[in-house]
């Protein structure tokens, strides 16, 4: 069945200005774009020059089964929020659970225009059925720490990491959906030589890597004077760059000076401002890394630090706080605050052919309703700025994944909403009991 979007802007993060056009959809993918006349189609959702069509959002960064922690432990700083508040109500996440808590962060994540997240958490197999079940794209990753042996003397490193080339065989690729990376959690929490082993597997085996890196000062003076090295050393001890497709989750406090030495070129960094404000963690200098050669891209981390799960909000913020600390106007340009909300997530994760409006790309789109007050005075040139400064999620009318509508004027066409969040609710009260 094939979709025509007659009458439409059509924007994306490589486009100088909106264009107004068609896009003609079937097949999964962006037969064509259209100027003047188009053809017809089995369905036909007339924009009348009022409605943009934009490359669905990439969270390139989350845990989505934290709404389920959600507003626990506000207001603290990280090491404390995660060692007091968080780290023993997941002791008690059950599969069950996560199953339930993922669903309801991707009823949130699509009326908001995710069209693919990045997951790194654990009990993934409940993250990529979830995904399956309602069509969404995911990029998953079992977060992989330091603790106690198991029962049977094994470390759980070791059984963390046959676990992750576990859900890599069982995952990787499944219906063009999942894409599945190992995730060593951070500096912190995973030691040295296991770090090295596990980037040696990401090389050897062709996987990507997902982990957390300098999101806080404190993280910057663990590596100094716990691990005795600087970060450049670490990263090159590590071999962490030489893994085509590392992901560096918030990188906060790297040095965009570093790039001069280091090769980035295989290595992405996502920015998470709404989590990284609200921790008081810091803002990485994004002036200064997009000069550079490296991947950047935009992710909200999880709902118990944003609190939000929206990509729209997330673009807001990180194109204005960067003109506010560096009071530059000029600072994180619009365009390129989308080019990151989704293209560059995509490209992270090994998403080819998605996240930009092209002919024979894959239909991962949000339709947007533009005949709202806070737009009027939006045209080709200026639409960018209407939709990351004046619009919202709020003005999301539809979001679809491989051409396939996943949400539709406040409808989910693959989930049962009122069953997930009565799931959600109960998995809540089960954790916090
Ligand atoms: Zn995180």
């Amino acid at each position: 069945m094939a979709t025509l979007f007659r009458d439409i802007y059509i924007l994306d993060g490589e486009r100088e200005a909106a264009q107004k056009g068609n896009i003609l959809v079937s097949k999964g993918r962006i037969q064509s774009v259209s100027e003047g006349d188009s053809e017809s189609a089995d369905k036909i959702v007339e924009g009348g020059g009022h409605m943009a069509v934009l490359p669905g959002f990439v969270n390139a960064h989350t845990h989505a089964a934290m709404t389920l922690l959600r507003g626990l432990g506000e207001e603290a700083p990280l090491m404390e929020w995660l060692q007091n508040k968080i780290w023993p109500v997941e002791e008690k996440l059950t599969p069950e659970h996560i199953y339930w808590g993922t669903l309801s962060a991707i009823l949130e994540m699509l009326s908001t225009g995710t069209t693919c997240f990045a997951d790194m958490y654990f009990e993934m197999d409940g993250v990529a059925n979830a995904a399956l079940l309602s069509g969404i794209r995911c990029a998953l990753c079992r977060g992989i720490t330091n603790g106690p042996d198991l029962p049977d003397g094994t470390r759980k490193i070791d059984a963390s990491l046959a676990d992750s080339l576990r859900l890599f065989e069982k995952w990787h690729g499944r219906e063009g959906l999942l894409t599945v990376q190992l995730g060593p959690h951070a500096p912190y929490t995973v030691p040295l030589d296991d770090m090295k082993k596990i980037v040696r597997t990401a090389k050897e085996r062709g996987i990507g890597l997902h982990f957390h890196f300098l999101e806080t000062e404190w993280e910057l003076g663990y590596i100094r004077d716990e691990l005795k090295m600087t970060p450049e050393r670490y990263l090159q001890d590590t071999g962490i760059l030489d893994v085509a497709g590392a992901v560096f989750a918030h990188g906060v406090w790297m040095d965009p000076e570093w790039a001069n030495e280091l090769d980035f070129s295989r290595s992405t960094i996502v920015h998470n401002p709404r989590s990284n404000m609200k921790l008081g963690s810091g803002t990485l200098p994004l002036d200064c890394w997009l000069d550079k050669s490296i991947g950047l891209a935009l992710g909200t981390d999880g709902a118990s630090s944003n609190n939000r799960l929206d990509m729209w909000s997330e673009m807001t913020s990180a194109a204005l706080v960067h003109k506010g600390k560096t009071r530059n106007p000029t600072s994180a340009p619009a365009i390129d605050i989308l080019r990151m909300a989704t293209f560059e997530g995509a490209r992270a994760f090994g998403f080819a052919n998605k996240g930009l409006i092209r002919e024979g790309w894959m239909a991962d789109l949000i339709l947007v309703d533009l005949d709202a007050p806070h737009y009027i005075g939006a045209n080709e040139e200026n639409l960018v700025g209407y939709i990351v400064y004046a619009g919202s999620s709020a003005d999301i009318r539809g979001t679809m994944v491989n051409g396939k509508w996943l949400y539709r004027d406040g409808s989910y066409l693959t989930l049962d909403r009122d069953e997930i969040i009565k799931n959600a609710r109960i998995a809540r009260e089960e954790i916090t009991a």
